[in-house]
């Protein structure tokens, strides 16, 4: 447990739903171990109350927060500073404040590319196929394009979103990104031949509807490919399932949680998380 003093600075999420979020216990976990004198609180704000919320935080002295649904994009309006992902991904879900100045950050992205370091995926230099264009997906592939991945193919059911985040990565970095909708099978096929690596961030596979996969025919699933699913309820989805069947690498989505969060811990604290003491805690 944290030990609470006088000079125990605040830490929280903002965000509605919280309850469910594994953050505050992952944090205070790490904050206890590396003796740091933080302490992290999960709040239930929404949109319309973040800038209140916001206010109070600065009055009170905190030394950050982290921003979960619906809160990431409106939160880019209130920081006095954005990091470069931050302004391109449109989005801030860590929020540092040096001396009542905020400074937004996103470690969605950043989180993503380095659990695939730790886990021993390389994808710099090659190409990746992304199954979504919703917030995640967004974060990934701007991250992904940033870090030097050299071809990013977006697959979405709303194409217009996809064609976005595309359009945004010619634009900005030195990336080639395509589009198409999720439903062509011949460009997806196409796509996944050539690919060191396929990331499902769509909702497709998320507890209750477990029993779908966001690609169903599982020979499009070559063995040189790794496969990751951003879902992590199940821990097993349907599509790690099959991929694992057709004698691919698979990462499943709990990675990104941890490793996004412990982005995060440094930037509030300049230490590593103790990530792997974490992981059997709360991850197993
Ligand atoms: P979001 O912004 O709402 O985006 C949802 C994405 O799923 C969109 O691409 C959406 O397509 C697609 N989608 C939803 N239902 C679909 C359906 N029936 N058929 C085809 N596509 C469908 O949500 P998000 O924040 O990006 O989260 C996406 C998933 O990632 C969620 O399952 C979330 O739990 C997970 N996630 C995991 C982590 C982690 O740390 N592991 C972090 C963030 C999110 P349209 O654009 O066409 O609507």
């Amino acid at each position: 447990m944290v030990e609470i003093t006088g000079t125990t600075q605040l830490i929280c999420l903002l965000g509605s739903p919280v309850t469910h979020s594994v953050s505050p216990a992952m944090h205070n976990m790490a904050f206890s171990l590396l003796g740091l004198d933080y302490a992290y609180l999960a709040f239930e704000v929404g949109e319309t109350q973040l800038a209140e919320a916001v206010k109070g935080l600065k009055l009170l002295n905190a030394r950050g927060w982290n921003l979960t649904m619906p809160n990431k994009t409106k939160m880019c309006e209130l920081v006095d500073e954005l990091s470069p992902a931050s302004q391109l991904m449109e989005a801030v879900n860590t929020v540092v404040s040096e001396d009542g100045v905020l400074k937004g950050y996103t470690t969605d992205g950043s989180g993503y590319m380095r659990m695939l370091r730790e886990y021993g995926v390389d994808v710099i230099h090659k190409k990746m196929v992304l199954g979504g264009a919703g917030g995640a997906a967004r974060a990934i592939a701007i991250q992904a394009a940033l870090d030097g991945v050299a071809e990013i193919v977006i697959f979405n059911r709303s194409l217009d979103k996809a064609v976005k985040i595309a359009d945004d990565i010619n634009r900005h970095t030195g990336c080639i990104a395509s589009a198409y909708s999720i439903a062509d099978t011949a460009q997806l096929s196409k796509a996944l031949e050539s690919a060191a690596l396929f990331t499902n961030a769509t909702q497709i596979g998320m507890a209750p509807r477990s029993g779908q996969s966001v690609i169903e025919d599982k020979s499009l699933l070559h063995p040189g490919l790794v496969v990751s699913d951003i879902v992590y309820n199940p821990r097993e989805t349907k599509l790690l399932k099959m991929a694992e069947e057709q004698g691919c690498k698979t990462v499943g989505g709990l990675g990104m949680l941890l490793w996004q969060g412990a982005d995060a811990f440094k930037l509030w604290t300049g230490h590593e998380m103790p990530v792997y003491d974490v992981q059997n805690k709360y991850f197993k």
